[in-house]
């Protein structure tokens, strides 16, 4: 069938495509940004037969569509999904991995979720207080020994590095390919995270800005981002995967009204998709003088349980 979507040609400026296939979980993180139980995780979802649709128009380039969440693997048509998208697309996953290997090896071959990076493809997330690590080094190390390109991050948490430093070593031990994540966000009266523009996250003041980002973010129900604080807040979608026309405002300077609000993960600087340190996923410049007050400014992130938690993790 002949498809009356417009192939999505991404900016060359761009870094890095998502796929937020669900914000579900399996797994209840207190200090989890996908707000379980709240609006974000009620957010409809696109079938397998839209995404495939819709991700198939992205014109082939060198950066690799990231399946993430949420947990992606909760979709009810993960598998189709990855097994529909065209080859010449190529596929990273980020997961929990709480899933049955022997299945998920009989779904996907090592090679659909491999290329030539300095990281690996399938980046597993461990959270101590949800998951057991032997347990999860484990099934790491099962997958790896069948060919699959694996690794794992851990937010570099500073009131549990001693615990991070203990998975560490056992990793290591398994050859298991580990990293650290920079810890980020208000703790104990420290503000962590190195951030490319320190007043835009979680200011007591809102300002107006240019801003270019260089993601493809799209929501579970297909909506286009320009931005991971508009895509958590659902404001100003730039568009819609199954839109005939590809997003018009994509990649090119835009104002926002929200500097102030923005999210860690745009803010942050971190590597790019070469491993190379000192990118940052959003550009800001004419940034005003503040206007307004931001009401949604907070000492200590809340969870979505009520409780303080005193972590972002990004
Ligand atoms: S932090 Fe990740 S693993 Fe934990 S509940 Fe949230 S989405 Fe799931
Ligand atoms: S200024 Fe912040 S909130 Fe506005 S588009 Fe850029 S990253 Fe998003």
């Amino acid at each position: 069938m002949v498809s009356d979507l417009k192939p999505i040609i991404l900016p060359a400026h761009f870094n890095y495509i998502a796929a937020f296939l669900s914000f579900a979980c399996q797994l209840r993180c207190s200090y989890c940004i996908n707000h379980h139980g709240g609006d974000l995780v009620k957010k409809r979802w696109m079938n397998g037969d839209d995404w495939i649709r819709g991700l198939n128009r992205l014109v082939a380039c060198d950066i690799p569509i990231t399946m993430q969440g949420g947990e992606p693997t909760v979709h009810k048509h993960f598998y189709e999904i990855v097994k529909g998208i065209k080859p010449d697309l190529q596929i990273d996953l980020l997961t929990n991995l709480e899933v049955d290997a022997d299945e998920f090896m009989r779904q996907i071959p090592p090679q659909r979720l491999k290329r030539d990076a300095p990281y690996a493809s399938i980046r597993v997330s461990y959270h101590r207080e949800q998951q057991d690590y032997d347990v999860l080094l484990k099934r790491v190390r099962y997958l790896q020994e069948r060919g699959y390109s694996i690794g794992v991050w851990i937010v570099d948490h500073p009131e549990y590095m001693d615990h991070t430093r203990q998975v560490r070593r056992q990793a290591l031990d398994m050859d298991i390919d580990l990293r650290l994540k920079e810890f980020l966000g208000p703790l104990n009266g420290r503000n962590y995270g190195t951030m490319r523009y320190p007043d835009a996250v979680n200011s007591k003041e809102l300002r107006h800005c240019e801003c270019r980002t260089s993601e493809f973010l799209i929501d579970p129900a297909g909506f286009i981002f320009r931005c991971h604080s508009d895509l958590y807040a659902n404001r100003f979608p730039i568009g819609h995967i199954l839109d005939v026309q590809p997003p018009r405002l994509l990649g090119k300077w835009v104002p926002c009204a929200v500097y102030g609000k923005c999210n860690s993960c745009d803010i942050k600087i971190k590597n790019n998709r070469f491993q190379q340190f000192g990118h940052s996923s959003v550009e800001i410049k004419n940034i005003s003088t503040p206007y307004a007050p931001n009401k949604e400014y907070v000492e200590e992130v809340v969870n979505t349980y009520g409780k303080p938690d005193k972590v972002l993790v990004g």
